[in-house]
Formats: C-alpha cells, sequence, structure tokens
C-alpha cells in the first residue's frame, strides 16, 4: 500500500489537538515538511514525553512522509529549553542519517499554533483562512509523525499519551487506550483533590470545560493529549464559563476600543487581518458595522481575553460567536490581504509561557512531568468524530465481541474523517452517534 493508504487505514489524525485526517495531507507537491513539536499549552507534556522516548519513530515517521511526498526539506520545530527533547532528536537523525533539520524555539504562546509555527521558521506568512500547503508547507505534529511511522507497520492508533495534571493528587503522563473517560484518567492519577470541579480537555488557554458530572462518560479521542483538573471556583473556569449575554451586555458597556487585543493578537502579528477590537466594536454598536468576517480568522488562542484586554473583556468568545452567526449565514472568508504593519513588532510580543501560567494562577501545578503509566481501564468511550470533519460510521452493533485494533468505524477514503478501531479487548455495550462504549471483558 501507498503511505496515505497505510495512513488512512491506521486511522491516523492529527494528534495535537485539531484532529484533521492525516492522509488528507499527504500530496506531493509541498517543500517543506515540519513537525510540530512545540506543545506550547501550558502544563501539558504528551508530545515532549513522545519526543524523548520515541524520537526514532517520530525521524523515521518523518523522513517516510518526506520521501513518499517528495518533499526535499524537513524541519523538526520544538522548543529550545525542550533540553533532553532536543538531545534525543538529534541523536535520532544523526542515528538514522537523515537530513532532518530540527529549530529551537523561544518558550512562548502559542508557538504551537501551526500558522505561528510557520512564520517562525520561514518567515511566510500562510494567506489568511487559507491552509500551509499553500505556502508548500505540511505541518504533522511530532506524536502524528509517530502514528504514521506505526502506520507503516499496520499498527492502528488505538492508544495515546495523555498529561493528567491540576488539581489530582498524582499529576503524570498516561499511556491510555483511545477512549479512555475522564473519569478513570482522574482516579489512575489518584483522583481529584477538590470537591467541586470542571475537567478541562486539552490545555488550560484552548481546552474545553466539562463538569464533573461528565468525566465517567467523557472518553478521550486521538486528538486529546491533556487533561485539566481545576477547581469549579478557579479564576480560569469563573472567567471562562461567564453566560453569552453577560459577556454581551460587558462588550458594550466596557470594551475601550484601545485595541490591545489586536496588537497582541498572534495571527495579526504574522500579517492576518484579524482585528478583534473591530469585531467587539460593531458587536458593541451599531453605528460602527464592519465587516465582521475577520472573525472567521480566529484560531482561539485566547490571548486577546486571557492576557491583552486590560478590561478583562473576550473578544476570542465574541469571534467563537460571530463565528457561528456567519456559518449560520454561510458566509466565508473573503480574499483578504496579508498586511504588513506590526509584523515589525512581532518579537516583543510574543507571550512567554510562564507569564499565562503566573497570571492564570496555575504555578501550583508541575510545569514537567517525567513518568508514563500504562492505563488499561476497565470500558473505553471511543468518539466517533476525532476532530474536524465528519464522524464515522459504526461498523459493530451492541453484544459484539472485538479485539483491539479491530474496524469499529468508517468512513469513506475520500471523506475527511478517520477509521476507528477498538482499543481494547471486549464487548461492545453501547453504540450511539457520538460514541461506541466497550467493557472489557
Ligand atoms: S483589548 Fe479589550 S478593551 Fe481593548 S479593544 Fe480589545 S476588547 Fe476592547
Ligand atoms: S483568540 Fe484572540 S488573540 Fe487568538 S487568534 Fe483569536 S482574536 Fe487573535
Amino acid at each position: 500500500m501507498s503511505l496515505p493508504e497505510d495512513v488512512f487505514a491506521a486511522g491516523v489524525v492529527g494528534a495535537g489537538g485539531a484532529g484533521f485526517p492525516t492522509h488528507k495531507k499527504l500530496a506531493e507537491g509541498a517543500s517543506l515538511l515540519v513537525v510540530n513539536g512545540a506543545e506550547c499549552e501550558p502544563l501539558l507534556a504528551s508530545d515532549r514525553y513522545a519526543m524523548r522516548q520515541f524520537a526514532d519513530e517520530i525521524v523515521a515517521g518523518a523522513s517516510k512522509i518526506a520521501q513518499a511526498c517528495k518533499i526535499p526539506r524537513v524541519v523538526i520545530g520544538t522548543k529550545r529549553h525542550y533540553a533532553r527533547e532536543v538531545a534525543a532528536l538529534r541523536q535520532a537523525i544523526a542515528a538514522a542519517g537523515a537530513p532532518i533539520e530540527v529549530f529551537e524555539l523561544e518558550s512562548f504562546y502559542p508557538a504551537g499554533d501551526e500558522q505561528t509555527l510557520i512564520y517562525e521558521i520561514t518567515g511566510q506568512t500562510v494567506p489568511p483562512g487559507g491552509i500551509p500547503i499553500q505556502v508548500g508547507i505540511i505541518v504533522v505534529n511530532a506524536t502524528t509523525a509517530l502514528n504514521v511511522e506505526r502506520a507503516t507497520r499496520g499498527i492502528p492508533v488505538t492508544r495515546r499519551f495523555v498529561t493528567v495534571t491540576g488539581e489530582v493528587a498524582h499529576p503524570q503522563l498516561m499511556d491510555a487506550p483511545v477512549g479512555t473517560t475522564a473519569e478513570d484518567l482522574i482516579a489512575q492519577a489518584g483522583g481529584a483533590t477538590v470537591g467541586r470541579y470542571v475537567v478541562v480537555k486539552g490545555g488550560p488557554m484552548m481546552g474545553k470545560q466539562f463538569p464533573m458530572s461528565a468525566a465517567p462518560g467523557l472518553g478521550y479521542g486521538k486528538a486529546d493529549g491533556g487533561l485539566v483538573v481545576l477547581a469549579a471556583d478557579h479564576p480560569l473556569v469563573e472567567f471562562c464559563s461567564q453566560p453569552m449575554d453577560r459577556v454581551l451586555a460587558q462588550t458594550r458597556s466596557i470594551c475601550i476600543q484601545c485595541s490591545l487585543c489586536t496588537e497582541m493578537c498572534p495571527r495579526y502579528l504574522i500579517g492576518h487581518q484579524m482585528r478583534p477590537h473591530r469585531v467587539m466594536r460593531s458587536v458593541g454598536t451599531d453605528t460602527h458595522p464592519v465587516d465582521l468576517s475577520d472573525a472567521l480568522l480566529c484560531c482561539e488562542c485566547g490571548i486577546c481575553e486571557l492576557y491583552a484586554c486590560p478590561m478583562g473583556l473576550s473578544p476570542r468568545r465574541m469571534n467563537v460567536y460571530v463565528k457561528g452567526l456567519l456559518r449560520a449565514e454561510g458566509v466565508g472568508v473573503a480574499d483578504k490581504a496579508v498586511h504588513a504593519g506590526h509584523t515589525a513588532e512581532r518579537d516583543y510580543r510574543r507571550i512567554p509561557t510562564s507569564r499565562l501560567v503566573e497570571r492564570w494562577q496555575l504555578t501550583a501545578y508541575p510545569d514537567h512531568l517525567e513518568e508514563c503509566a500504562v492505563l488499561e481501564p476497565p470500558k473505553v468511550v471511543i468518539p466517533l468524530r476525532h476532530g474536524v470533519g465528519k464522524p464515522s460510521s459504526p461498523t459493530v452493533s451492541v453484544g459484539d465481541r472485538v479485539a483491539s485494533g479491530d474496524l469499529i468505524a468508517e468512513v469513506g477514503v475520500g471523506d475527511v474523517g478517520c477509521l476507528v478501531h477498538a482499543s481494547i479487548d471486549g464487548v461492545v455495550a453501547e453504540v450511539t452517534g457520538d460514541h461506541i462504549r466497550i467493557e472489557r471483558s
């Protein structure tokens, strides 16, 4: 089989969060392959673990992509202060004799945003609303490269590394079957240390918050590398859970149009016309309507509301809100030119990750985790959607006996979606439009 066929058969998706099906990226015509090892969300260390322990497979996966897609240059982007990971990667590259470069980034947020990473490495701006291949670049996450390498050996994606941290007794890395529930991940970490909490699926900046009552049914997918338990009254929880009508009212009453949200926006700083202050102004008043499609360029990193805004407002949430309205009307990203405005000041506006950690009272939690526990939970709740794209269609029914690695849900090869495999041996206990639950036999 060809590499894209192997990757499709193994159900590989982007492991960094977005979950884009990897086989859809693997076409000829790129001049550069970037392996994203920046892992910029505070507290998360899943990709770091992969780079430390499986550097040889990541290098082999990147080499196979470059060879299959005839890409002449490969760069692994990771952070300078990930010294052991950088050393492991360089050693693996030397051992393989692979012509792969390592690009060492400063520790800033969001260094792992793929368009920011491309700008750091090449100085190029991906067109607003566009994708990297438009500038001849393919980006894959480091753990994705590992999964690609395994796909060439016929190994489907049935497990992933998850960082479990925050208000748990023993924060740790876990090697868990896909579909392991938040409840089982938290239990393995010694349980929550607070009575009322929320589960953040992903990192604290961009992750989605769920109530603790959701934990038993909250299965971790192929793109979910972080679980952060935060007390229900943690400032980050209270800020992100404000009702939308209050967010709107605050926007209308106290946005001072200082434009700091725009000045600090990482997408604006690489030349995109992403100007959240204009969205805020337009939503806040009827007298200054602007082209709200700026909001469609937002990557939802949260810098504008978690760091920039002096009034404690929520431009990110406003962008998400406006995006929903525009998409409902079928409005897409109009042709937008790249501006050169503030890119010269960009070097001074990169946010040190440590500042975000301090500002949002996350200093009590470890910023590095060493050991990885292998978790074998009693059941898994495997999502049918692992990121962008369509959900997969189940191929099993309640009562079927399955073994780890068996195909349980499928999509067409031309679809934006992925095949899904059983991640434990057991019996199918539930099939819904959202997930397949398997209980260990
Ligand atoms: S930083 Fe805050 S106050 Fe200033 S323009 Fe943006 S949303 Fe308004
Ligand atoms: S969340 Fe805010 S800072 Fe981040 S891209 Fe969107 S507007 Fe810019």
